[in-house]
């Protein structure tokens, strides 16, 4: 086609365009009533019903999901669905504007935008979304954020009796049959990483078979280091819990078993940069942590013991211990991130290593000079004695130090933290 023709053609497709706009200008009501949104449509595949089609895009938990999905399709409960055709779900598609999630869909709540926001991010991440919102400006709003936010139907990964194992891979872990598989599409809603985050799309099975401890030090009555920062107290436990939430749901998310030891049900993972301090933290098994340095201590490596012992009865063999702290020094003294092993542990050092070269490299990368100093020592500490797994000591920062603080304040700083230490781990294990 010419230019000339194909110019003719925009042009009276254009003044075309300009009539009906001018025609709607007499027709709408002087108050346009707010866009009414259409729905995201998706087809049903081999073998999914109403729950499992729902369940793929995090929505299965909120029973006012389900009514809005028979009611957008003109369904009569529990009808099968046919492999192929296109459903509407409860999924409302908004043009985002550019500027806020608040001011495209008329609401005023930050944390309902943050928690929109957080969905659409992780339709991306699961690639069920081919771009960013911010890129395509189609905000998808699941409905029960605004209708019945609170999840009450529970989760086929947590029965009754269970508080959420976070484990990709059910009681099955290491093994190879095929209800492995099958757990691990039935098992993505994790409520420990908040509601934003919960649902965490299987992206590979790259670290399937391991198993890990993951334990955040403090917690409860004992909030670890203290710093100050623009006259806010900076809690160590909330950011090394931050951090070790982060690692778990990377962790899971390529096919491993990870468990979060400390647990604070209602913080989730934050995307704030200052993190309240608070007490509500437990120990895996609902433990109430205790006051003593020595009790809270064998509280944690017991309950990995006892976890240790039965995956490996199930024939897992690799099974690793990461603690995570924030430590605490003089204020002037700037502290790269580092790592203990313990001096009887040939696979403990191993790890500290790997992890230290991980870092190496990624700081001579990304930061201005390329230089880390992070160290590598060994130290008899506790929780790297007397858990039966090989383990790893790590110290974010120093929390008295303002330099230090950015590392574990911003956000995508301890995003990046986590993601280092999650591909420190995939190439210890040959990846
Ligand atoms: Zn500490």
């Amino acid at each position: 086609m010419s230019g000339l023709s194909a110019k003719n053609a925009t042009s009276r497709y254009r003044s075309g365009r300009a009539m009906l706009w001018l025609w709607l200008l007499f027709v709408l009501p002087a108050v346009a009533p707010a866009e009414s949104p259409r729905f995201y449509e998706a087809p049903a595949l081999n073998g999914d019903g109403v729950f499992s089609l729902l369940r793929r895009y995090g929505l299965d938990r909120h029973s006012c999901n389900h009514e809005q999905f028979y009611k957008l399709n003109n369904l009569k409960r529990n009808a099968p669905l046919i492999v192929g055709r296109y459903y509407k779900l409860p999924i409302a598609i908004y043009t985002f504007n550019g500027r806020t999630i608040r001011s495209t869909i008329g609401i005023d709540d930050y944390d309902l935008a943050l928690r929109i926001q957080h969905y659409n991010e992780a339709m991306h991440r699961a690639g069920l979304r081919e771009h960013d919102f911010r890129e395509d400006k189609q905000l998808w709003v699941p409905w029960h954020l605004l209708h019945c936010p609170e999840p009450d139907i529970p989760s086929p990964a947590t029965p009754a009796g269970s508080q959420g194992e976070v484990t990709s891979m059910g009681p099955r872990a290491g093994t190879d049959d095929k209800s492995a598989s099958a757990s691990a599409v039935r098992g993505r809603i994790f409520p420990i990483f908040g509601p934003g985050y919960q649902y965490v799309p299987l992206q590979d099975n790259r670290l399937r078979g391991k198993v890990f401890y993951v334990v955040s030090g403090h917690g409860g009555p004992d909030p670890g280091a203290l710093g100050k920062r623009a006259g806010h107290t900076l809690c160590e436990d909330e950011y090394a819990y931050d951090v070790a939430l982060r690692l778990v749901r990377m962790l899971v998310a390529h096919g491993a078993t990870a468990y979060m030891i400390t647990r604070d049900k209602n913080d989730g993972i934050r995307d704030e940069r200052l993190l309240e301090c608070d007490t509500d933290e437990v120990i895996w098994g609902d433990l109430t942590i205790h006051r003593g340095q020595k009790a809270r201590l064998f509280q944690r490596s017991d309950v990995i013991n006892q976890l240790y012992e039965r995956h490996r009865r199930q024939g897992v063999t690799d099974q690793l211990t990461i603690v995570i702290h924030v430590d605490s020094r003089s204020k002037k003294e700037r502290t790269d991130l580092f790592f203990y092993y313990h001096p009887d542990s040939e696979e403990s050092k191993r790890v500290a290593q790997v992890l230290h070269r991980t870092m190496a490299r990624k700081y001579r990368r990304y930061r201005a000079n390329g230089q880390y100093h992070g160290t590598v020592t060994a130290r008899d500490l506790h929780m790297l004695r007397e858990v039966r797994t090989p383990a790893v000591y790590i110290e974010l920062a120093n929390i008295r130090n303002a330099w230090d603080q950015r590392r574990i304040v911003l956000t995508e700083n301890r995003e990046a933290l986590a993601k280092w230490l999650y591909e420190g781990l995939l190439g210890m294990y040959g990846h």
